[in-house]
C-alpha cells in the first residue's frame, strides 16, 4: 500500500487546481475540486494501484477490466465532460456529450493544466496543455460548443500565456454569466 505517496500526488494536485480557480474567482470549485478522490472507495484504489509515474486507474483497468475508482470519480465531479455523458433527444442515437455550464468547462481546462505541469515537470510550456488535448482530439465524447470553449481556452493559454489568459476568463467568460 503506497498511501502517503498516493495521498501526496493527490494533495499536490488539488492544491494547484486551487490556486489557478482562485485566480479566476472560483472559490467554491477551487476548494471542492476533486474531493471524490479522498473517499474509502476511491483512495484506496489509489493506494493499492499506485503507479508514481501514470494514473492508477490504468492499472486497475488493466488488473480488472474496469475502473471502479474512475467511474466512481467521473459520477460525482462535474469538471469532467464524462459526467456530462447522457442520452440524446429527438432522435439522436445513443449517448452524446451534453453542453457543460462554462464555470465547469474553466475548471476542466485549469484541471489539464495542473495535470500538465505535474506530468510534463521541467519540460512544461504553456502550449503542453494544447498538444496533449490535440493527441486525444476526435475521441472525446463531448459537447461542441463546450469542445469549442475548451480549446479556445487551450489555444489562447499557448498563444498568449496563463496570465492573460485568465483575465480573459475573469471577465469575459465567467463574468458574463450573471
Ligand atoms: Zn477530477
Amino acid at each position: 500500500m503506497k498511501a502517503l505517496q498516493h495521498f501526496c500526488t493527490i494533495t499536490r494536485h488539488k492544491i494547484l487546481v486551487m490556486k489557478e480557480c482562485f485566480q479566476v474567482g472560483l472559490y467554491r470549485q477551487g476548494l471542492l475540486h476533486d474531493l471524490s478522490k479522498y473517499s474509502w472507495t476511491e483512495f484506496k484504489i489509489g493506494c493499492k494501484f499506485y503507479q508514481g509515474s501514470r494514473s492508477p486507474n490504468n492499472a486497475e483497468r488493466e488488473a480488472i477490466g474496469y475502473s471502479s475508482a474512475w467511474l466512481h470519480h467521473k459520477g460525482r465531479n462535474k469538471h469532467h465532460y464524462e459526467y456530462w455523458i447522457d442520452y440524446g433527444l429527438d432522435g439522436e442515437k445513443g449517448m452524446i456529450g451534453m453542453k457543460m455550464p462554462v464555470k465547469y468547462v474553466v475548471e476542466m481546462f485549469l484541471d489539464r493544466i495542473a495535470a500538465c505541469k505535474v506530468y510534463k515537470g521541467e519540460e512544461y510550456t504553456d502550449r503542453s496543455p494544447l498538444e496533449y488535448y490535440l493527441k486525444g482530439k476526435g475521441e472525446y465524447l463531448m459537447h461542441p460548443d463546450t469542445q469549442a470553449l475548451l480549446e479556445k481556452l487551450l489555444r489562447m493559454l499557448a498563444k498568449e500565456g496563463e496570465e492573460k489568459t485568465y483575465r480573459y476568463i475573469r471577465t469575459n467568460i465567467l463574468r458574463k454569466r450573471r
